[in-house]
This record gives C-alpha cells, sequence and structure tokens, in this order.
C-alpha cells in the first residue's frame, strides 16, 4: 500500500462521474450564460439542473435562494459582513455572537469586524465539545444581536451541534441565525424545512466535488449586501462570471452525496469505528466526543505524550494523510481550536490527530493506517522515553 488519505475533511477527491459531468463544459460548452446567442444559452438547462440538485440537496423552498459562490470562506465572509454592512448603512451599533470552535473563515471575520467596532460574543463549548443552547439563550439580545453564526458539524471533531434548538431560540428572539454547513453537507442530512436558519454556507471540495465553488442559501424574506459588487449576476447579489463547469459539478457532487447517506452511515461509520477501537486500544489515547454526536467520518484523538509535527511526519513517512487540525491552521500546525476551547491538554503534553475517511475509503486502507499509527506511536514514544523527556 502507497499511501492513505485519512483527510477528508480538508478536501476530497473529486468523483470520476462527477468529473466527467464537469468536462464538456470547458471545451465544448464554453459560452457565457450570461450571453444571448446559443453558446451562451445552450448553458442554461445544465446551470438551472445543477441549481435544482442543489434544492433538492438541502431541501430548500423553491422561494428560498442560493447563491454560487467560489468557497465557503466567501458565503461565510458575506454573510457576516454583509450583516455589518447593513448596521452601517442604517446606523446602528451591531452586536453579533459565534463560537469558540469557528472554522477560521467564520472566526477570523468576527476578530476583524472586532477591530471595526463591532461587540462580538464568543459561546464556549460545554464538556462535550458542544455549543449548549442555553449558551445562545444568555447571551442573545434580542435588540442588539444582529446575526448568530454557529458552526453545524465541527470540522475538526465532527461533533454535531443542535442546530435545530439553535434556530428556534434565534426565531423566538427575532435574529438571524448563520450556520456553517461544510462538514455537515454530504455527511449526515440537511433539512433546510426543518432547521430554521437564514444563512446555510457550504463548499463542494468537502462532499467530491472540485475545489473553488460553494454556494450559500438564503431563507426567503432575508438578503444580502453583496460583497463583491460589479454585475447583475446571482441576482445582484454576487458578481462575476459564474463558474458554469464547477457549479455543474458541485450539484452532481450533492446528488451523489445524498444518494450516498446511507452507505456514510453504514459502511464509512463502521470502517471510522473499526479505526477508533483500534486507536483507543493504545494507551494514553482519547478521542472527543462520543460517536452518536459526530459525523460518520471523523475522529479526533488525543495521544498523550506525542508531538504533533513529528508524529505527523512518521504518518506521511508511511503514506498515511492525517491533520493536526484544520488543513489551514496545519500550516502552522497551530493546537487545535478545540482543545482549547475545552481546555484539553493545558496541563498535559497531548497532540489532536483528526483521522477523516470518505465512501472512497477501504477496509485494507484502515489495516494498513492500524499498524502504521500504532508503528508510529511506539516509535515517538520510545524517542521520548529514551531522551528521558517524560510526559505525563
Ligand atoms: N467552514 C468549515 C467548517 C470548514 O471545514 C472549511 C474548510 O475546511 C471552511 C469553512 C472553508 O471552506 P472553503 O475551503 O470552501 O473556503
Amino acid at each position: 500500500m502507497e499511501r492513505v488519505y485519512l483527510d477528508n475533511n480538508a478536501t476530497t477527491l473529486v468523483d470520476p462521474l462527477v468529473k466527467e459531468a464537469m468536462d464538456p463544459f470547458f471545451t465544448k460548452m464554453y459560452g457565457n450564460p450570461n450571453s444571448l446567442h446559443s453558446f451562451g444559452t445552450e448553458v442554461h438547462p445544465y446551470m438551472k439542473l445543477a441549481l435544482d440538485r442543489l434544492y433538492d440537496g438541502i431541501n430548500a423552498d423553491d422561494e428560498d435562494d442560493i447563491i454560487i459562490t467560489s468557497c465557503a470562506s466567501e458565503g461565510n465572509n458575506t454573510v457576516i459582513k454583509s450583516l455589518y454592512f447593513d448596521s452601517v448603512i442604517n446606523g446602528k451599533k451591531p452586536q453579533m455572537i459565534t463560537s469558540l470552535i469557528e472554522h477560521p473563515a467564520v472566526s477570523e471575520v468576527y476578530m476583524f469586524l472586532e477591530k471595526l467596532g463591532v461587540e462580538v460574543k464568543w459561546l464556549p463549548v460545554n464538556k462535550e465539545g458542544i455549543i449548549d443552547p442555553d449558551e445562545l439563550r444568555k447571551a442573545i439580545d434580542p435588540d442588539k444581536t444582529a446575526l448568530v453564526s454557529l458552526i453545524w458539524a465541527n470540522n475538526e471533531t465532527g461533533l454535531i451541534n443542535p442546530v435545530k434548538e439553535y434556530g428556534e431560540i434565534c426565531r423566538e428572539n427575532g435574529v438571524k441565525l448563520h450556520l456553517d454547513g461544510v462538514q455537515a453537507i454530504g455527511k449526515i442530512p440537511v433539512n433546510m424545512q426543518e432547521i430554521q436558519a437564514d444563512y446555510l454556507t457550504f463548499s463542494a471540495h468537502k462532499f467530491h466535488g472540485p475545489k473553488g465553488i460553494g454556494g450559500l442559501y438564503i431563507r426567503k424574506g432575508v438578503s444580502v449586501v453583496p460583497l463583491i459588487h460589479g454585475g447583475e449576476q446571482m441576482a445582484g447579489l454576487r458578481a462575476g462570471t459564474i463558474n458554469t463547469a464547477y457549479m455543474i459539478g458541485m450539484g452532481y457532487a450533492l446528488a451523489l452525496a445524498v444518494k450516498n447517506l446511507d452507505y456514510e452511515a453504514t459502511e464509512v461509520r463502521r470502517l471510522r469505528d473499526k479505526l477508533e477501537d483500534a486507536i483507543l486500544s493504545i494507551d494514553d489515547v482519547e478521542v472527543i466526543g462520543s460517536r452518536d454526536k459526530r459525523t460518520p467520518n471523523t475522529i479526533l484523538a488525543s495521544f498523550r505524550g506525542i508531538e504533533g509535527e513529528a508524529f505527523l511526519w512518521d504518518l506521511n513517512q508511511k503514506g498515511i494523510a492525517a491533520s493536526t487540525g484544520s488543513a489551514c491552521s496545519s500550516e502552522s500546525l497551530e493546537s487545535n481550536p478545540t482543545f482549547k476551547a475545552m481546555e484539553i491538554g493545558a496541563d498535559l503534553a497531548h497532540t489532536g490527530m483528526r483521522f477523516s475517511l470518505s465512501r472512497y475509503t477501504t477496509e485494507e486502507e484502515i489495516d494498513y493506517a492500524v499498524d502504521a499509527i500504532k508503528s508510529a506511536v511506539e516509535r515517538l514514544r520510545g524517542i521520548s522515553s529514551t531522551s528521558n523527556k517524560e510526559y505525563i
């Protein structure tokens, strides 16, 4: 076995069927969909089909809106900054709410807005790694809160937050709710008729679609101030010529992901649990969050006494791709925000290693990974004990 990819929360391979479906739109049907000639108009039915698939994939109402973005980071920026722009236009001083376990595509936007004078409340997580709805209830001020942004399924732990309750609380208080659905879509059912969120962001490359394309769901009756001005595309809400091939790929990828949800819940979960059982059989290892409360593909394990960079390197030498956190933070090899929020490892030498599977992960790959992880841990702990570097 040469390589095993267990970093599917960072990105996924493009389903070959999706690639095939996108192909004609690069060299044959390449017209600008806004052009009035046949090169443009021939693309329309495929874009309509892609959009229909996106609506179906999240069970959106026909009157809701979905705008196509370049990625989920753009979607998140659009929603959060839009509400800020809105408050500036209306001369109000906004207060906004988010949590300590958001992806940087949300948390860093809020940090930026804090510098512009926005009051941001950062919700903690409970002992289980979940954002407690009571904390949200306490933090909301119906007269001041302009927006609540919370993560549906956490990218590091896979823990699924009680978004239905967040929706009810926000609705009761007349406050808008924005969910980052990036790690939920394609892994668990997402039904926007059941969840009272006003905005939902997603990204195709997390569900076997191409990188560089995402979506922003906007509930009927709600809108956004555009982040990108300069054209009438997306009903004037997001300027720029649409990437038709990728949009078509994203629609198809979502349809396939939804079709595979049962497989995710059974087979992907079975393989995840097999890997998790093996990891837990190693001494001084803990997995964050109970299995039933996580997306079926994710494990965030805390390995005591192992240095993250060395562990990642060792695994990589054996052909295993995992992650010490989100792909963004792992570039700087920072500690996991969830560990910080849950105060894990404050006094101990812990490394959080994330293993994330997909519907392409095989049993043989898991068997190989188990051996590789065990031998890496053994080797690294051996080094730390022979060099007398104690871990407690
Ligand atoms: N939100 C979450 C929860 C993510 O996991 C990611 C990517 O890792 C993003 C947002 C950003 O997505 P994109 O790469 O499409 O900008």
